[in-house]
């Protein structure tokens, strides 16, 4: 009976050689310009509803665009909402009652 006790092999692989913190490297900031989201671009004092050219009288917005914000057919922002063609369509039926009234 012969035990071939071998040493056990430790490796300890201690890996102190590689350091990851290069510092000093040629980094460039990128140059990315962002990209805006809002890109209603009104002019100051003109409505900012898409479109409208008209002169803005009350919260950016002329006269009969302010009605519309109002009743939620345009947004501050000057966009129309998703379900804009409903409320619109309830808007000016509303408006119609209101002549005859
Ligand atoms: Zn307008």
């Amino acid at each position: 009976m012969s035990k071939t006790n071998s040493a056990p092999t430790t490796t300890n692989t201690n890996n102190t050689a590689t350091k990851p913190e290069s510092k000093g490297g040629t980094y460039s900031a990128p140059t990315t310009t962002p990209s805006s989201k809002n890109t209603v671009l009104a002019l100051p004092g003109m409505c900012l509803t898409e479109g409208c050219k008209a002169r803005s009288e009350k919260a950016n917005f002329c006269m009969e665009h302010f009605d519309w914000f109002k009743e939620g057919l345009v947004t501050k922002e000057g966009r129309r909402p998703s379900d804009f063609d409903k409320k619109f369509f309830d808007y000016t039926r509303r408006l119609a009652k209101k002549k005859t009234a």
